[in-house]
């Protein structure tokens, strides 16, 4: 297999190695606009031996490690092999789900891959109000503490008090746990919540224009399809995949892309947040209009 050479200004590499998750978190943004990629019945995973062939061959921008993530990653059975055999430093998106606790990482041939200057935890566990326990979580993450670099950044929920964000904060500080907020992105009580680069990108309907569009994220499905942007891959939209992380050739698109599904874009693409150096004022997808392209069916090619 022939390497895949990153151009430089690329961000994020996500690799999604699963659509399961522990979790029922009803604002999961994989589900909004209605696609629905956790528990696809006809979903297929790359092996762990065809992760590694296909992570090694990657040529990372500087300073850019793999992010595995899901789903919840942790259910992916090869997680533990892929993290030892790869030879990137690796980011990883979870819950903590119960199994994982310090013999589980302890078991591991080397820690090495979680070993990288980083100005945030490269484990980052994520608190979902409603659905896991904040005490619990930050209890686990204090005994991982000296091991791993591991942090709790807890989702934004609206419905979150003052109270409850300051009990946090306190209760993180006394277990020496660092705590960090992630943006609640999406719907909630009919208010649109996130600051977006694109107004009426995240409507949840397309808008009859066509666009062009290019991503500095590289999104990779559990069977190892990569797409545009994280709409594409939420949506399963195979047909507008740019090919598979396993095939013998890859290469990033050299132009901006049309696409049909503007407003139906995903959060994730269009926020205005933090680059991986902390830098804030990027945003995933540069997106470009042609006014004189206006669509009257709507529909997606
Ligand atoms: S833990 Fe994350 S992936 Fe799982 S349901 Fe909640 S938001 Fe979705
Ligand atoms: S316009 Fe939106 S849906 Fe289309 S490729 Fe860009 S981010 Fe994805």
């Amino acid at each position: 297999m022939e390497k895949i050479i990153f151009p430089p200004d690329y961000d994020y590499v996500g690799i999604y190695l699963t659509d399961k998750c522990f979790l029922k978190c009803p604002y999961c943004i994989t589900s909004h606009h209605g696609s629905k990629f956790i528990g696809q019945p006809d979903a297929s995973y790359l092996s762990p031996d065809q992760w590694i062939k296909a992570l090694n061959r990657l040529e990372l921008p500087t300073d850019v490690p793999i992010s595995l993530q899901g789903g919840e990653p942790f259910l992916y059975k090869g997680i533990a092999e892929i993290m030892e055999n790869v030879r990137h430093k690796v980011d990883i998106m979870t819950a903590l789900p119960p199994f994982l606790n310090r013999e589980y990482f302890l078991k591991l041939k080397t820690l090495d891959w979680n070993k990288r200057p980083a100005p945030y935890p490269t484990i980052r566990v994520s608190f979902h109000k409603g659905q896991n326990d904040f005490k619990e979580l930050v209890d686990r993450i204090a005994g991982l503490n000296d091991i791993l670099s591991i942090g709790l950044y807890y989702l934004t929920h609206p419905a979150l008090s003052e109270d409850e964000i300051s009990f946090m904060k306190v209760y993180a500080k006394e277990k020496g746990v660092e705590l960090r907020a992630k943006d609640f992105l999406g719907l909630y009580d009919g208010k649109m919540y996130g600051q977006l680069k694109y107004p009426g990108s995240v409507d949840g309907r397309r808008q009859g224009i066509e666009v062009t569009c290019r991503n500095t994220v590289m999104p990779v499905a559990p069977d190892g399809m990569v797409y545009l942007c994280h709409s594409d891959l939420y949506f399963n939209r195979r047909e507008r995949a740019l090919g598979n992380i396993t095939a013998s050739h890859f290469e990033f698109p050299s132009t901006h892309l049309p696409c049909p599904n503007f407003g139906l874009c995903s959060e994730c693409d269009v926020k205005i947040k933090n680059n991986h150096y902390q830098q804030f004022g990027y945003t995933s997808v540069d997106i470009r209009f042609d006014e004189n392209k206006a669509r009257s069916d709507g529909k997606e090619t």
